[in-house]
């Protein structure tokens, strides 16, 4: 436990990836509280009144001594009044009513149960609720409506809601950098999500593939699944093709050609070397010119992504996505919807970039 210190006002700048954010921090029973409450938000489609949640959680994070009272706040940017109300609360009595509600609630344990399997977003769930659907048995009686991939994420939900440890990610980046390799010999297979975050473990293992040489990397993909396929290491597999270019991007996802995957792969480590699980696999293939800013991209957190994203907007006028970052004034629109395709990257990249990541 860190005392408590006299704060700086000025200790933390406004955006998120402006600050350190160790994973390990100081506030965890704050940050909690807070999450909840911005899932619950969430869950309720509320997503100006999520955000505002998880905004003041990330400052907590990056606050390096234990929040002892609320003129520490001070310290902070953007805490609204339910966020201080709710500080309080905690600091005051080592819990908030509030929050301890929300999580006792049917609706809340229900979405979260819910929005925790494969291929079930927010509103999927949400509507399941009020269908009066509540446990995975009720959601197996109503079968047919599933589609191929909730079927699947239902099917193995037991192993695919154990989480998957550091050795876990990295037996399985090798084994699929060790078959790309006898597809395409320089191919690169870099684990990114969570664990490059320094996360001990995750929900899925996040795989970026590329090749050094621009363009050969559009021939890895489909071989690799099929041979991971035909040696029967692959539960469940949904490929998209690439679309930069072609047609306007939905607004978080990019356009590279990737593979949603259930792996069945042998533990490492396990005594029976027949041991298998079923572990949610991402597979992302990005051609060399656009490999950093995919790296940045799928490294996470969702938070940090968007705050940087934010920042290259409204702090130096640039549009930053996972595959550039571009000057906006040389960007094409169609329907008012940016297109994946607009011209080359902005030229001062790099200077643009340093001082917030490497
Ligand atoms: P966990 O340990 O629970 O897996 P994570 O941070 O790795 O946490 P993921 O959902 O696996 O979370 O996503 C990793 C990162 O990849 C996200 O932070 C996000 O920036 C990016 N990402 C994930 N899915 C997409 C997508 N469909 N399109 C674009 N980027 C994505
Ligand atoms: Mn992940
Ligand atoms: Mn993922």
């Amino acid at each position: 436990v860190t005392p408590s210190k006299e704060p700086d006002p000025a200790v933390l700048p406004a955006y998120g990836c402006q600050r350190r954010t160790p994973l390990a921090h100081h506030n965890a029973m704050l940050t909690e509280a807070l999450e909840t409450l911005a899932r619950d938000a969430a869950f309720g489609g509320d997503e100006t009144r999520s955000l505002a949640f998880t905004r003041a959680a990330s400052a907590l994070k990056a606050l390096p001594w234990r929040l002892g009272s609320l003129r520490d706040l001070a310290a902070l940017p953007g805490i609204g009044k339910h966020c201080r109300r709710v500080i309080q609360e905690v600091l005051e009595d080592g819990s908030s009513a509030e929050v301890e509600a929300v999580r006792r609630s049917e609706q809340y344990r229900t979405m979260q149960l819910f929005t925790g399997i494969f291929g079930v977003g927010t509103r999927t769930a949400a509507s399941w609720y009020q269908e009066g659907l509540r446990t995975l048995a009720d959601l197996r009686a109503a079968g047919p409506r599933l589609s191929r991939q909730q079927q699947a994420g239902l099917q193995y939900w037991e192993d695919l809601a154990t989480p998957v440890t550091l050795a876990e990610a990295e037996a399985i980046r090798e084994l699929v950098q060790a078959e790309a390799r006898r597809i395409l010999p320089d191919a690169t297979v870099t684990l990114v999500g969570g664990f490059r975050r320094g996360k001990p473990t995750g929900h899925d293992v996040d795989l970026l593939l590329s090749h050094p040489e621009e363009g050969r990397e559009q021939a890895l993909l489909g071989p690799l699944v099929a041979s991971l396929e035909q040696q029967g290491l692959l539960l469940y597999q949904q490929r998209q093709p690439n679309t930069f270019g072609q047609e306007p991007s939905s607004s978080s996802m990019d356009q590279f050609e990737r593979c949603f995957a259930i792996a069945r792969l042998a533990l490492p480590g396990a005594g029976d070397p027949s041991a298998r699980r079923a572990t949610r696999v991402d597979l992302v293939v990005a051609p060399r010119s656009q490999f950093a800013f995919a790296l940045l991209g799928w490294t996470g957190s969702r938070h940090f992504e968007r705050e940087l994203r934010r920042f290259a907007g409204r702090q130096r006028g640039l549009a930053l996505s996972s595959h550039g970052l571009y000057d906006p004034q040389r960007v094409r629109t169609r329907g008012g919807t940016l297109w994946g395709g607009w011209g080359a990257p902005y030229a001062g990249t790099r200077a643009a970039l340093a001082p917030f990541c490497c």
